[in-house]
C-alpha cells in the first residue's frame, strides 16, 4: 500500500497551490512549475559531469517554454524529435545547439534540418541515410550525423521501458554497419561524426548505467579499429529514471558521475565528446499536477476519491501503470461537510473520466482526506501534461502556474 509522504514540499508550493484554489471559482486542478528548484537542479547536474562530458535536454520530455528558458543557459543544447519541435526551439533559440534525432522523419523535415543548421541529425535508418545524402547534396550543404545504432545485448537487464538491446523500430542494427559505411563513403555531403545510443529509459541503478557506457564506448573503439574511423562524438542518450515508487531514493547522479569520469579515464579516447540527451530527469521533479476533491464515495468496501481533472491531464499514472507519488494539503477552511471526510483509510484517487482507468493513485493511506482538500502529485513535469490525450470529454484544461526562478 502506498503511504501518503508527509508535508514535504516547500511552502511555496502549497502556498501557491492555495492561493490558485482561491482565486477560482470551480475546483481547481493546476500545474505548478518550481523553475527555481528547475535551474538549481539542472545547474548541479550540469556542474557534477565529468570533463568530456555534455548535458543537452531531450524536449519531448515537456518542451513548455519558461521550462526551456530556464533550462537553456545551463544545457549545452536541446534535442528535438520532430519538425514541430524543431521549429519550436529553432523560433525561441536561435543560437542554441540543437541536436535532431527520432524515427520517421520526413524528407521536409530533414531539408528544414539541414537549413536551418542543426548540428547534428542522428540518422535512424538506411532509408533516411539515403533521403538525407539527397537533400544534402540538392542543398549542397554539409551535414554531421551520429548513427543511431540498437546494439543486441541479449543479457542486459531491462528496464520498463526498452528502447534497444532487443527488437525496437530505433536505430540502426549493428550488423549493418559495414553497408551503411559504404553508403556514407559515396555521400559527399555527410560527414559522419560519431555513434548516438539510448537503450532505454527508467534506468535508476547507476551501476547498470555505467556499465552501458562502458559497453558503448568499448564498442566504439572496437568499430574505429574495425573500420578505420575517426570518431569526434559518443551520444549516450538520456534514459536516467525518477523513482515514482519510492520517491526519496532517486538516482544518484553524483556517483553516477564520480565513477564515470574513472570510467572515461579508462576506455574513452580523448578526443571524443561524451554528450547526455536527457529529459525526464531534468524536469520531472519541478512539476506538480494539483487537483481538488469533490467526492468522496464507497464502493463495495474501496474508498474512492474523485478529483477534479484526471488522466485526461496527466497521463502519467496511465502510461506507466503506477500508483503516482502524492500528498494530501488539507483545507485551510473548515470542511462543508465534515462527515464525508476520511481518516487513515486506504483511498483510490480517480479522476472525471467515465473510464475505469482513470486513476491517478492506488490505495494511498492518508490521515484526513475531505473534499475540498487539494492533492499535489509529485513528479509531474515530465511525459505528464504534453502526453495527455487533453480533448477526451472536452473538460476545460488545467490552469498552468510557473513560479518564477528567484
Ligand atoms: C525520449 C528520448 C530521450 C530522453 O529520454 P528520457 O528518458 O526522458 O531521458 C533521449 N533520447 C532519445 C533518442 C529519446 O527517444
Amino acid at each position: 500500500m502506498t503511504k501518503v509522504a508527509d508535508r514535504t514540499l516547500p511552502d511555496r508550493i502549497y502556498q501557491a497551490a492555495l492561493d490558485l484554489q482561491h482565486r477560482h471559482s470551480d475546483p481547481l486542478c493546476a500545474y505548478i512549475y518550481d523553475l527555481d528548484s528547475l535551474r538549481n537542479h539542472v545547474q548541479a547536474v550540469v556542474e557534477c559531469l565529468p570533463p568530456q562530458c555534455e548535458m543537452f535536454y531531450a524536449t519531448k520530455a515537456n518542451p513548455a517554454l519558461p521550462l526551456l528558458k530556464t533550462l537553456a543557459p545551463w544545457v549545452h543544447g536541446l534535442e528535438v524529435a520532430s519538425g514541430g519541435e524543431l521549429r519550436w526551439v529553432r523560433r525561441h533559440f536561435p543560437e542554441l545547439p540543437v541536436i535532431f534525432g527520432g524515427p520517421g522523419k520526413l524528407i521536409s523535415e530533414l531539408k528544414y534540418a539541414v537549413q536551418s543548421e542543426v548540428e547534428l541529425i542522428h540518422v535512424e535508418s538506411l532509408l533516411e541515410l539515403e533521403r538525407l545524402a539527397e537533400v544534402t547534396k540538392k542543398a549542397r550543404k554539409t551535414q554531421k550525423i551520429l548513427l543511431r545504432i540498437n546494439l543486441s545485448l541479449p543479457d542486459m537487464a531491462t528496464t520498463s521501458l526498452t528502447m534497444g538491446g532487443v527488437p525496437t523500430p530505433f536505430g540502426m542494427d549493428e550488423d549493418t554497419l559495414q553497408q551503411v559505411l559504404s553508403l556514407l563513403t559515396r555521400a559527399s555531403h555527410l560527414e559522419l561524426e560519431g555513434f548516438h545510443f539510448h537503450l532505454m529509459s527508467h534506468q535508476l541503478d547507476p551501476d547498470r548505467h555505467l556499465a552501458l557506457m562502458r559497453t558503448y564506448m568499448r564498442r566504439v573503439r572496437q568499430w574505429e579499429s574495425d573500420y578505420s574511423l575517426r570518431i569526434g562524438q559518443i551520444n549516450v542518450g538520456g534514459g536516467i529514471g525518477i523513482n515514482y515508487i519510492e520517491p526519496e531514493q532517486q538516482f544518484n547522479w553524483p556517483y553516477f558521475c564520480r565513477e564515470l569520469a574513472g570510467l572515461l579515464a579508462h576506455e574513452a579516447s580523448p578526443e571524443w565528446r561524451i554528450r547526455f540527451e536527457c529529459g525526464r530527469f531534468l524536469t520531472a521533479a519541478c512539476g506538480y499536477y494539483v487537483t481538488e476533491v469533490l467526492d468522496i464515495k464507497h464502493s463495495q468496501g474501496e474508498a474512492f476519491a474523485i478529483c477534479r481533472g484526471g488522466t485526461h491531464h496527466f497521463r502519467t499514472p496511465a502510461a506507466q501503470s503506477h500508483s503516482h507519488p502524492c500528498e494530501v494539503l488539507p483545507l485551510s477552511v473548515p470542511a462543508v461537510n465534515p462527515s464525508s471526510g476520511l481518516h487513515n483509510q486506504a483511498i483510490t484517487f480517480v479522476g472525471q473520466l467515465c473510464t475505469p482507468k482513470d486513476v491517478l493513485a492506488r490505495q494511498v493511506r492518508v490521515p484526513v482526506l475531505r473534499v475540498g482538500d487539494l492533492v499535489l502529485f509529485t513528479y509531474a513535469g515530465a511525459y505528464a501534461w504534453n502526453i495527455s490525450h487533453k480533448d477526451f470529454l472536452m473538460h476545460p484544461s488545467p490552469v498552468e502556474h510557473f513560479l518564477a526562478a528567484r
